[in-house]
């Protein structure tokens, strides 16, 4: 069986819209713009209109729009043209350009792309090739990368009825790099591992976003010369694998006649979605000039350092274990926290911040996300000073995902002298190290470490 899979990564950027100076977020409090629209076709540049725009003319559907006065403009109303292409998010495309090894065009087209759909106001969405001919290196060979765009997500759809979609314009605009592989990929595993490689090299950058809906993966997969089929809509990666071989088995069984899109359900099926859109789709953005790439430009863009080598280096600097090391390299306050508190273990503070708030969701169900940097910080400045024991640390924490203030009075360590330890060893004789642990902290609400140095002491 001869089979081609290859793959297609949208990522949104993290940056101001690419055609305007409107923030690049997501809302969900009520909008105060409503906007109603029919769209039409425009004949492509090869004279045709695309089989993908026709077939959404066919639903006939109108169009409603919400937007936000303060964080929309009239860009994403397609009432004005575009701005110049916002230059973070250029340079944002040309830093992961770099890293894929790909070359970098010399001067920028920004084209529009038929889509009929409604997700975009003006009917076309707009992407400039950044990049061509690139590489990544993986366990099964090497992985071509075909190419990079940098183009605007479309606008985000709310409901849809009958005869009419509603969207929202909060989405449309924010800059989305497309990566797309040759299909160099050799199975379904080898899919993930390099969707998996790809999102690293991303998020090294710094300038992608995180969370849901910021990472999409499309799969083109065809077998023995069959029309091409694209899978749409992977919701996390672990399910690539499942999906792919489940495609391979409905193809073997249906022989695809034409080229389609289709979408990937929750349960790893597809169904069918739309025709494949042809070239017809694609014509110049008659309203920007071509941005050169200068050798100034270029010379300003610097590689990242890959998460993966981070990673490495916080493990070795810090004695770290590889799992703890992973996790850490997205957390900006493990470093600082370890220059505040010399006198505590990198460790410790690397648990502190990564393992335990997984600790508390898992055994607790809580919600995690309310404890914040000064929260950390707080409870180990208690800690610090011997205000607190160790264990007292995760209960603030759980204090803090509980909505209650950070009152250490319930945790306060108590002081136990050295003089108590060893009126405690001389009443109970010949007893093991951990026994007078035991007595020791039944007796006393104690830091157990300061127990445990003073019994060294002692015995
Ligand atoms: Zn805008």
């Amino acid at each position: 069986m001869d089979l081609k899979i290859g793959l297609e990564i949208h990522q949104q950027l993290n940056t101001k819209k690419l055609f305007c100076n409107c923030p690049s977020i997501l809302r969900d409090d009520p909008h105060d713009i409503t906007l109603k629209r029919r769209l039409k076709p425009v004949v492509g540049e090869l004279g045709e209109i695309d089989k993908a725009a026709l077939h959404e003319l066919e639903k006939g559907k109108h169009f409603t729009y919400q937007a936000y006065s303060d964080s929309t403009c009239l860009v994403e109303q397609d009432s004005e043209p575009p701005h110049l292409i916002t230059k973070d998010a250029l340079k944002a495309a040309l830093e992961i350009s770099l890293l894929l090894n790909t070359k970098i065009v010399d001067e920028i087209q920004v084209m529009r792309k038929t889509v009929i759909d409604g997700s975009n106001t003006s009917g076309f969405q707009r992407t400039a090739l950044i990049a061509y001919n690139g590489y990544i290196k993986t366990s099964k060979g090497r992985v071509g990368i075909e190419s990079i765009s940098l183009e605007e997500d479309a606008a985000r759809k709310i409901k849809e009825t009958k005869d009419s979609v509603t969207y929202r314009l909060d989405r449309l605009g924010i800059p989305l790099i497309e990566i797309t592989t040759a299909p160099d990929i050799k199975d379904s595993e080898h899919a993930k591992e390099v969707a998996e490689y790809i999102g690293m090299l991303l998020r090294s950058t710094d300038k992608t976003k995180r969370g849901i809906g910021t990472i999409r993966q499309d799969i083109n997969l065809s077998i023995s010369n069959n029309p091409r089929i694209e899978l749409k809509g992977f919701q996390n990666l672990r399910i690539i694998p499942k999906v792919i071989e489940k495609e391979i088995k409905r193809q073997l069984r249906n022989f695809p006649k034409k080229p389609e899109v289709r979408r990937v359900n929750p349960d790893t099926s597809t169904t069918f979605l739309r025709p494949m859109p042809g070239a017809s789709r694609m014509y110049p953005e008659s309203d920007l000039e071509p941005i050169p790439i200068t050798k100034y430009l270029l010379d300003k863009i610097k590689i990242p350092e890959l998460l993966t080598e981070k990673a490495i280096k916080l493990e070795k600097e810090y004695k770290l274990n590889s799992e703890i090391s992973k996790l850490l390299v997205k957390n900006n306050l493990f470093l600082k926290l370890v220059k505040k508190f010399p006198n505590l273990k990198p460790l410790f503070l690397a648990q502190t911040l990564v393992l335990t708030p997984k600790e508390i969701k898992k055994r607790y169900n809580l919600n995690i996300s309310k404890i914040k940097p000064k929260h950390f910080e707080e409870i180990l400045t208690y800690y610090n000073s011997k205000k607190i024991s160790k264990e007292a640390v995760q209960e603030l924490l759980i204090d803090v995902c509980n909505n209650k203030k950070i009152n250490i009075s319930k945790y306060k360590t108590s002081e136990v002298s050295e003089k108590e330890i060893k009126k405690i060893i001389i009443e109970n004789k010949n007893l093991s190290f951990n026994a007078y642990m035991g007595l020791v902290l039944k007796k006393y609400k104690v830091d157990p470490s300061e127990v445990a140095k003073i019994l060294k002491k002692l015995l």
